[in-house]
């Protein structure tokens, strides 16, 4: 066995929020960039221009692409060869969050108690998600969530004789219900099958995902293309003023699930894309 001393995530996630709220990855800036060429209205290319210049200006200054710096998603892929040793795991990770949000002027967006609604004033706690895989090695990914994309997504259990017709249905709807709220241009995860939690996991997972790969599995992959066209067809555009670029991508991600259900969740995530990794 591997063993890891818990403190040692401290820093680790420390410099991941940081990385993750100032620097934009280059996979989402050479969409944005891309998406320039394909955007017919003058107006969408001038936010999406504004939007590169933002970024380019957040990761040069080091300080926030975004005053939403979000809530801390937090997962873990842990090898299963992997043991720990010291304080909390949970406790560790927080702390790192907590120095993160310090060091970097980081906003702190969250509320102790949904309804007493308390700022905890560190940002803490993260949603924390873990996951046993094989090898002993463990994958730290950072994915800030903001509020404007979060508020608009969507999760339903549909009937299995809606298909994918209801699927496009209620994809597109809650695209279209969202507008210009979430920010877009936007990565749309989708998450299909499994049971209700299951599928919700399954579509905030989906924004992992790098923009521009398609899923392995031939029929989905047609699936995210044909969302993507439908959803761009829109014409709600950056920001919502308009336009043939609503998102950069959309990615499914599936779960076998119960003869008698189709489970279904929508995440959208903003063009504030935001997610660090590393593995250790
Ligand atoms: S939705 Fe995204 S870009 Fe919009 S305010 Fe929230 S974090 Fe910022």
């Amino acid at each position: 066995m591997r063993v890891i001393n818990t403190k040692d995530l401290i820093p680790i996630v420390k410099d991941l929020v940081k990385k993750a709220c100032t620097d934009l990855d280059e996979n989402l800036m050479n969409a944005l960039k891309q998406s320039m060429a394909i955007e017919e209205s003058d107006l969408g290319r001038e936010v999406l221009e504004t939007l590169i210049e933002n970024a380019d200006l957040a990761r040069k200054k080091q300080v926030a692409c975004c005053q939403d710096t979000g809530i801390a998603v937090i997962y873990l892929d842990i090898g299963q060869e992997v043991s720990w040793d010291g304080p909390s795991l949970t406790d560790m990770i927080n702390e790192g969050v907590r120095q993160g949000y310090r060091e970097g002027y980081l906003r702190n967006s969250v509320v102790g108690d949904p309804i007493i609604r308390e700022n905890t004033k560190d940002n803490t706690p993260a949603v924390i998600h873990t996951k046993i895989v094989e090898g002993s090695e463990v994958k730290i990914t950072v994915l800030p969530k903001g509020a404007g994309s979060e508020n608009m997504g969507r999760a339903s259990v549909l009937k299995p004789a809606d298909g994918v017709e209801g699927i496009i249905n209620y994809v597109i709807e809650t695209v279209e219900n969202a507008g210009g709220k979430a920010c877009p241009p936007l990565i749309v995860g989708v998450g299909l099958g499994g049971t209700m939690e299951k599928s919700t996991l399954l579509a905030k997972e989906a924004l992992k995902r790098p923009i521009g790969d398609r899923s392995p599995t031939p029929h989905i992959a047609e699936l995210e293309k044909e969302l993507l066209t439908k959803i761009n067809d829109l014409g709600i555009g950056p920001i919502g003023i308009g336009g043939s670029v609503t998102a950069l991508d959309v990615h499914i991600e599936t779960f076998p699930c119960h003869i008698a259900s189709l489970p279904i969740a929508v995440n959208l995530q903003c063009h504030a894309n935001r997610h660090a990794s590393k593995t250790i």
